[in-house]
């Protein structure tokens, strides 16, 4: 069985090292390309975009592949849309791989927002530093919160090298601790933390460290998913993958 893992994330990695250890089964782990050093499985991988979901799709064809595992991260709804277009097109069973959102805790001052942009329309005259942990693509949208102090931190810049205007920058891609992320938020004076709904234990630190600290959380929603499977568990995964083999 040839099997296409589209990722882009630590449990992606995971995932296709789990399934390149099923006997019978030949993963190619795919990579839009956009991360420097990313973190690799031990099997076949690829990176760069496919061309949009007609790409996507001759892909498939010419590679003879099985089934599709979508294990993108949450916000890549682009990808996501193209996975679910192609896989239809060409009749190939697909998975949603997706960890669980957080859910807010009693004492968490969450404001759930829908995108971006409503992220920043909630800022307006904000006068404490906004911390935002929302990677690089949308981070030129900030601008438009004029006059808002920011502290931004990725893993690595924008491409463009630019930034935002107003703003501090981190560079730091983890693993991070809710002691380093107190101190930090503290260090910063931060009052408002800005994040994606990204789930897991990788990226919790700051929301727990948020709420000891009583920092106000925007936290933008994950865009809709295409129709179709969903699992949150690798174990699951796997049981997926070995009932079509
Ligand atoms: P996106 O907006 O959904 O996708 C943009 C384009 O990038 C896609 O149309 C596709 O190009 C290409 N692409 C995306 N993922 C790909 C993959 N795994 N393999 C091959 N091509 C891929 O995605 P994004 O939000 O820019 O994210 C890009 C990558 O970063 C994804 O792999 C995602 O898992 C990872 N990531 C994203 C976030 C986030 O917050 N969005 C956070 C952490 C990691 P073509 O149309 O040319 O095929």
């Amino acid at each position: 069985m040839k099997l296409l893992i589209l990722g882009g994330t630590k449990d992606a990695v995971d995932l296709a090292e789990g399934a390149a250890g099923l006997p019978g089964v030949q993963v190619i782990y795919s990579l839009a390309g956009v991360t420097q050093n990313p973190n690799l499985p031990n099997c076949g991988v690829r990176q760069g975009g496919f061309g949009g979901a007609a790409g996507l799709q001759d892909y498939l064809n010419a590679e003879t592949f099985d089934a599709v595992i979508d294990a993108t991260h949450p916000y890549a709804a682009q990808i996501a849309r193209n996975a679910s277009e192609a896989c239809a097109a060409v009749n190939l069973p697909r998975l949603k791989f997706l960890r669980p959102p957080w859910t807010s805790q009693i004492g968490e001052k969450w404001e759930a927002v829908a995108d971006i942009p409503a992220a920043v329309a909630a800022l307006a005259g904000e006068e404490k530093r906004v911390f935002l942990t929302i990677g690089v693509k949308e981070l030129a949208t900030f601008e438009q919160a004029a006059g808002v102090p920011f502290l931004v931190r990725y893993i690595h810049p924008p491409k463009d090298g630019g930034s935002l205007t107003n703003a501090e920058v981190i560079v730091d891609r983890g693993p991070y601790t809710v002691d380093g992320e107190r101190e930090l938020m503290a260090k910063h004076d931060v009052g408002v933390l800005v994040s994606k709904n990204s789930g897991g234990d990788g990226a919790s630190a700051k929301l727990i460290a948020a709420r000891e600290l009583g920092v106000r959380v925007i936290m933008v929603d994950r865009p809709a998913l295409p129709a179709g499977e969903v699992i949150g568990r690798q174990s699951d995964a796997l049981t997926w993958i070995r009932e079509l083999n």
